[in-house]
């Protein structure tokens, strides 16, 4: 095996392993590796300046057996189709281990949006959503937030798809601002669901997460809020990194302070007054309880899994750790709590705007709060309780549950013809 497997060559892998415990045969195999739609299309940008830019858009359909395909959308300079295929089997299998009746997808688009600007921005979206169109809507496939875009993006999104419906239809995207048919607790849904993710492990190892210490990796929309709820828990948060690199402090970060300085101008947290510089490979190497890598795939592998001296990971990207990263780590003892549970708080609380956009009847922040919790507490348990029944890992037991649901709604379908 290669230092390091790309996301699609990981998510097969993984997908080979429950395929294997499961007893599946090659057919079926075959079915669950394969995407059922893969969309490419040409996004034509005009530059502010003028000019013109053909970018490349995405939008991968992995699979349709439990429902509506669902999946948010990146943009990000190193997107391709092979990328999306991952991230859309991984949410195959995220949402069948948490119950949601959906399929999972991906999409995106190969552009760095830090490198446009707004009105750039808007009709990079605008123009990716109507060339899309033809394939998404609230009960064919329903896209999101992913990394590089964010609420104003699915608010574009929406309108775009309204505007070619002739009517508003809110439910064709979830991640939307509240003014338009969002979810009270969306923006920190996927935080909150690692943050309890972690607590679900800290305690059944008896420990106490108060006064745990954690480490962040990518302070972003996931990492960002992470650090703060798991900080205002009563956790230490010793040290958090971006694009840039990090900050440490031994003695614990005010990440709600450090979140005040990006939103006043920062484009780094590197730098704030009263930490130390660290680079993000030393963020990993930390002797910390908790390890929560939320930025890209691929982070932890080979050549740094053995340096890794977390208790715990909690994965708050898609594919952070690479399979053979996660061999080193399991032999290590270091448990990993993997993407498909520990970040499926943000897909869940998608699932209950989606709901509450089509009864448009909108709940209050307590109750998806709750109904968060509950989810993935008991996703947690069901995922724990088969890891030590099977003698498997957390990351293969999720796997086992979420494409053994889907193989099942294969079967129960039939193929047709
Ligand atoms: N992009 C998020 C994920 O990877 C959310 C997807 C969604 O809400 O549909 O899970």
């Amino acid at each position: 095996m290669s230092a390091r497997m790309s996301a699609l060559d990981s998510a097969l892998h993984q997908l080979g392993i429950a395929v294997h415990q499961l007893g599946l045969d090659d057919g079926m195999h075959a079915m669950l590796a394969t995407p059922r739609r893969s969309m490419q299309v040409a996004v034509p940008l005009r530059r502010d300046d003028g000019s013109l830019e053909i970018l490349s858009g995405y939008r991968v359909q992995h699979n349709l057996s439990r429902g509506p395909a669902k999946g948010g959308i990146r943009f990000h300079p190193s997107t391709d189709l092979d990328e999306v295929r991952a991230l859309a089997m991984w949410m195959t299998w995220k949402c069948a281990l948490i119950g949601i009746p959906y399929g999972g997808a991906k999409g995106g688009v190969a552009v760095d949006p830090r490198l446009l600007s707004r009105h750039e921005l808007e009709r990079v979206t605008r123009r990716y959503a109507s060339e899309i169109t033809p394939i998404i809507g609230p009960e064919k496939d329903i896209p999101a937030p992913d990394v590089g875009t964010d609420e104003q993006t699915m608010a574009w999104m929406m309108d775009t798809y309204s505007i070619h419906s002739g009517y508003t239809v809110t439910g064709v995207v979830t991640g939307k601002p509240v003014s338009v048919g969002g979810s009270e607790g969306r923006g920190g849904a996927t935080s909150r669901g690692v943050m309890y993710a972690a607590f679900s492990a800290l305690h059944e190892a008896g420990i106490d997460h108060r006064g745990a210490t954690v480490a962040v990796q990518g302070f972003g929309k996931v990492g960002g809020l992470a650090a703060q709820f798991l900080h205002d828990a009563g956790c230490i948060v010793v040290a958090v990194s971006d694009w840039k690199g990090g900050v440490h402090d031994p003695r614990g970060l005010n990440p709600a302070a450090l979140l005040r300085h990006l939103r006043s101008g920062a484009d780094t947290v590197v730098g704030f007054p009263g930490t130390e510089t660290i680079t993000n490979a030393e963020l990993l190497e930390l002797d910390v309880d908790v390890l929560v890598p939320a930025a890209l795939e691929g982070v932890i592998h080979e050549e740094n899994a053995d340096r890794v001296r977390a208790s715990f990971v909690v994965e708050g990207a898609n594919g952070p750790t690479t399979p053979d990263g996660d061999a080193v780590l399991e032999a290590n003892g270091v448990r990993v709590v993997p993407d498909v549970l520990a970040n499926s708080g943000g897909v869940a609380v998608s699932y209950f705007e989606w709901v509450q956009d089509l009864q448009a009847y909108f709940w209050t922040e307590d109750e998806v709060n709750d109904r968060l919790k509950r989810l993935m507490e008991q996703a947690y348990e069901q995922v724990s309780d088969l890891s030590r029944e099977r003698g498997v890992s957390l990351r293969t037991a999720a796997q086992m549950i979420g494409v053994g649901r889907v193989a099942e709604a294969h079967r129960t379908r039939g193929l047709y013809p």
